[in-house]
């Protein structure tokens, strides 16, 4: 049955397989709405059966796993061939943090945290909100609102695992001063929604970044690739990252064994080899891979090779005169050191957008004739994209492969979702444990 998004709720967002795993319902919902680790899919939101239609409507409203739209914005000044698949672009840059710590933690050249931090420390920010490794847990991630220095450099790196910075949104309501936000581009949209639903947000906010996304795998994927690398049990685990130290660095984890502290580590491109076969299922249906709804957003400079040796670079994307101007005040004050890139840069870039609007294209116009789940989109050229982008056989695999992963996914089916519980180091009374010699090696693709 064909599932129109105007009779949604946040539970068939989340069990029909449409979530991104902000966590934006979780914050306008605070007593109904809970987000938790959902192992084979990812953060999701547990609703409680109390939930009250009113909150509920909030949610759905801030919800981007169900669409997005591009507003029509003034195109003065933008970037025109890069404005149809890219979104809108003032400026772009090639550069990295100044701080050479911040920059080698950093999973690019560290601009995320650099920009962030100069917010903070220079211009009256009071803190960023954003993701890091849970202490308890370090293959899991919670939201966490950093003041200092220490804190923005504790959270470099990329993670590619679940994270829903959103469900933290109140304590940018809470804080003294505007905060700088950074999340995935799913989450920025899901801020841009949230401000516009409380103008009280809106005037909490001094910057939003948005780092470039290809997909979110699940912590089914994480603890399947410390099985790999033959860690006994993830209760053990005292350290996990995914890059960063380097550039991109290397997947490392440090895990406790009768003899001490023990370490084992992976290179980037094998891990994510091996991450990307369990992305969620809603970021194969993912328009904005590269933040579109940010004032900047920063990724990898992977339209050249990287020189052997060479240390983080990023490219950094202003997309609003508030970003623009944040960028130039980072130059300025010696905080990154930047040199402008031009559009053609675009065209080496991963993911390619042109590519990824048209195969989304024909991926949605195979889940409406099987009447599956799917978000609506407006104000993107997705048709144009799939006609013009496209060759023959990506034209076709867009819709055929979709029609197989129907099935595969079980997209019609509901999926509950159900809280995986970490299980804490060495004790028997687990909660929900977890054996990784017994973990299967099967993919979700
Ligand atoms: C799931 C995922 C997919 C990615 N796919 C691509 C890609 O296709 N192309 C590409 O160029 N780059 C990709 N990246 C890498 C990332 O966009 C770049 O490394 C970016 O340049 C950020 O680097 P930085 O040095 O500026 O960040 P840093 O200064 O190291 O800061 C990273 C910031 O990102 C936040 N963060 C880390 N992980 C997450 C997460 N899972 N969710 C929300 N916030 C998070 C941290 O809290 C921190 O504030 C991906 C990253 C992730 C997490
Ligand atoms: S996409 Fe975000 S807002 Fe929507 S259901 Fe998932 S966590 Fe909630
Ligand atoms: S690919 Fe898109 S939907 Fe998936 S996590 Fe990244 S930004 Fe969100």
């Amino acid at each position: 049955m064909q599932l129109p998004t105007t009779s949604l709720t946040i539970r068939d967002v989340a069990e029909r397989q449409l979530c991104c795993g902000c966590g934006a319902c979780a914050a306008v919902a605070p007593r109904h709405i809970r987000m938790v680790d959902a192992l084979e899919y990812g953060r999701r939101p547990l609703v409680s059966d109390a939930a009250g239609a009113a909150e509920l409507a909030d949610a759905l409203r801030v919800c981007p796993g169900i669409g997005l739209e591009r507003p029509a914005t003034e195109t003065n000044g933008l970037i025109g061939e890069l404005l149809p698949a890219w979104g809108p672009i003032l400026d772009a840059w090639e550069g990295f943090a100044t701080d050479e710590e911040l920059r080698y933690c950093g999973s690019s050249g560290a601009a995320a945290s650099a920009l962030a931090l100069l917010c903070v420390e220079q211009l009256g920010a009071h803190g960023v909100l954003h993701i890091a490794a849970r202490p308890d847990a370090p293959y899991l991630n919670h939201t966490v609102l950093s003041t200092t220095r220490e804190q923005v450099l504790a959270a470099t790196g990329s993670r590619y695992a679940p994270a829903s910075p959103c469900d933290g949104l109140q304590m940018v309501l809470d804080a003294p001063g505007p905060c700088v936000f950074i999340g995935k581009p799913c989450d920025v949209a899901a801020v841009a929604k949230a401000r516009r639903l409380r103008p009280e947000l809106d005037r909490k906010l001094a910057l939003t970044i948005s780092i470039f996304c290809a997909a979110t795998p699940s912590t089914r994927g994480t603890l399947d690739l410390l099985g790999k690398l033959g860690v006994p049990d993830p209760a053990d685990v005292v350290e996990l990252r995914y890059r960063g130290r380097g550039w991109p660095g290397q997947f490392e984890v440090a895990f406790r064994t009768p003899g001490g502290i023990e370490r084992r580590s992976m290179s980037y491109e094998a891990a994510w080899d091996h991450l990307q076969r369990y992305r969620q299922w809603r970021c194969n249906l993912c328009p904005d891979h590269t933040g579109e709804f940010a004032d900047v957003s920063v990724g990898d400079p992977w339209y050249r090779t990287r020189g052997e040796g060479e240390i983080g670079h990023s490219l950094v994307i202003a997309r609003t005169p508030a970003g623009r101007q944040a960028i130039e005040q980072a130059r300025a004050a010696g905080v990154m050191e930047l040199s402008r890139v031009g559009p053609e840069v675009f065209r080496g870039l991963s993911p390619y957008q042109p590519r990824v609007l048209g195969m989304l294209w024909g991926r949605l116009a195979a889940l409406w004739l099987l009447r599956a789940p799917r978000p609506r989109f407006r104000g993107l050229p997705l048709a144009r994209h799939w006609w013009f982008a496209l060759g023959i056989r990506p034209k076709m695999q867009s819709v055929l492969g979709t029609i197989k992963r129907v099935w595969r996914r079980r997209l019609h089916a509901r999926h509950p979702v159900s809280e995986f519980a970490s299980r804490p180091a060495g004790g028997p009374e687990a909660t929900v444990g977890i054996d990784l010699r017994a973990v299967s090696a099967a993919s979700q693709e």
